[in-house]
């Protein structure tokens, strides 16, 4: 519980109307994607650097932790307030400062809506690729803070591929800048990569400067079935080695199918596995790569092949694909949501691995995802009140991980580490990168102020971050 003079001090640095410890509003700030709940003790909404500042100095003073918070959309529990203190909400700092067009870039504060400041750019005929699936409601801060991916980082990259030059709040308080608004800087070390998914614990970030690119001139979207997830696996193999750069290269399990395709039951429905495939370039690069994706689908036994045709086709099967990771909880309850990559040539043994995994547990593990860059969602669908099932769930994402690992991928692409995933980190990482890890924290963050018990096991709060006391 925070103390009255606390609150106050806090509500003097921010004002009264930008800072809440009103139950109702407590409650919607206590969750995630994870769907677990930890309640804060109070919410700040700060509007500039310097009250983030502020807010950060009397933490460090008075010894309350600072949680900070984008859209609430992180699948890893980075957001949430494991072991109470003030969650910091940047949602009230979200303007566009600029967008400079003669050098292609951007400046913006991190409470940004990714979404609406690609439509921002796109209106001036430049290109901001990093989209998270998420994007209509998660924040630019949020995006450099987990690196998020996408679709298109299997053409264009992830988020730390955009981000030049930061501006910083430190653990202690300090304002920093980090990076250059040019397009090369080597001058020190790269504390802009260091700040880039570090999930909240190593910095505040309060403005952000972002690379843009000219926006494409065509993009062609095309759905294609197959009979089977190994099938469909193969082509994705198929399409990487045969040097086709596509713009997106997702893939949709059987189950996943099952949960979306009321919005297009004739097109969705029936198919063993999808693939949604997009080339972009010029309209005749974009129409050349197009007819070389269909000859490799082709080749490895599509069952169909459609182009989408119109931009409202084009957004019913997006909007499909965005809505199947909520859609899933029409297959059981509860989930574990983990993005494992694997190398994209071992993306057959991933999908048949995992499918021989759910059968051996007898589990439903729904997988779908960026298999263009190896990225895969995988789903363990389970019931909670079923302290069996949820028993073989949680070995399951051992052996997955196990699995994963052994194809020589990684069990995190996009969603960081956050507490969920922190008791698996040396199952990666050997001990003196933990260690590293851990000095750069502590020398950084030397009073533990910043978002703790994220990424690592911390003892004093491992066992709150582990156990989620709410499951919605
Ligand atoms: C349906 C759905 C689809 C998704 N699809 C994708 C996907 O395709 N690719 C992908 O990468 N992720 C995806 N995600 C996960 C999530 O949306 C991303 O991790 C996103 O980047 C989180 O942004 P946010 O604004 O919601 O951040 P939050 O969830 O609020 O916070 C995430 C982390 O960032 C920290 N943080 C937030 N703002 C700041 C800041 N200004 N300074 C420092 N730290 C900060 C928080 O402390 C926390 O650790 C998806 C989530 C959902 C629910």
């Amino acid at each position: 519980m925070l103390s009255d003079n606390i609150y106050a001090a806090l509500e003097t640095v921010v004002g009264a109307e930008n800072i809440t410890a009103s139950k109702e509003d407590l409650l919607c700030y206590s969750y995630d994607a994870t769907n677990t709940t930890f309640m804060p003790d109070a919410v700040v909404f700060p509007v500039t650097a310097v009250e983030v500042s502020r807010i950060v100095e009397l933490a460090n003073r008075e010894g309350f932790s600072i949680i900070p918070r984008g859209a609430g959309s992180g699948f890893t529990g980075g957001s949430l307030a494991i072991a109470g203190g003030v969650v910091l909400s940047t949602e009230r700092m979200k303007q566009t400062l600029d967008i400079d067009e003669e050098n292609l870039t951007a400046t913006v504060e991190p409470g940004v809506i990714t979404w609406e400041f690609q439509q921002d750019v796109e209106a001036v005929g430049l290109f901001y690729p990093p989209d998270p699936t998420s994007k209509k409601i998660s924040t630019i801060g949020g995006n450099i803070a987990e690196c998020a991916g996408g679709p298109r980082a299997v053409k264009y990259g992830v988020t730390r591929d955009y981000v030049l030059a930061l501006e910083v709040v430190l653990p202690t308080g300090e304002i920093i800048k980090t990076g250059t608004s040019t397009m090369k800087g080597v001058v020190g070390y790269d504390l802009t990569r260091l700040m880039t998914g570090s999930e909240g614990t190593l910095g505040i970030i309060t403005k952000a400067t972002l690379r843009l690119i000219p926006k494409p001139q065509s993009v062609i979207t095309m759905l294609v079935s197959f009979a089977d997830i190994g099938a469909a696996a193969v082509a994705v193999a198929d399409i990487v080695a045969a040097r086709i750069q596509p713009s997106t290269l997702e893939i949709i399990d059987a189950f996943s199918i099952k949960c979306i395709e009321e919005y297009d039951p004739e097109r969705l429905g029936g198919a063993g596995a999808l693939l949604i495939i997009e080339v972009d370039g010029t309209e005749e690069s974009a129409s050349h790569e197009a007819a070389r994706v269909r000859e490799v689908c082709m080749a490895v036994g599509a069952t169909g092949l459609e182009t989408a045709t119109g931009k409202q086709d084009v957004k019913t099967l997006w909007k499909a694909r965005r809505s199947i990771s909520p859609a899933l909880f029409k297959l059981k309850p509860n989930k574990i949501n983990e993005d494992v990559v694997v190398p994209r040539s071992k993306i057959m043994e991933l999908m048949t691995g995992l499918e021989a995994l759910g059968k051996s547990h007898d589990l439903i593990i729904a997988c779908f995802g960026h298999a263009g860059d190896g990225n895969i969602h995988m789903n363990i669908m389970y019931d909670k009140t079923d302290a069996a099932e949820a028993a073989r769930a949680e070995e399951a994402v051992n052996e997955a991980f196990e699995l994963t690992l052994s194809l020589g991928g990684t069990i995190s692409g996009e969603h960081g580490v956050g507490t969920t995933k922190a008791k698996y980190l040396d199952m990666e990482l050997g001990p003196v990168e933990i260690a590293l890890m851990r000095t750069l924290k502590e020398t950084l963050d030397p009073k533990g102020i910043l978002n703790p018990g994220k990424i690592f096991m911390d003892e004093t709060v491992a066992e709150g971050s582990t156990a989620p006391n709410t499951n919605a």
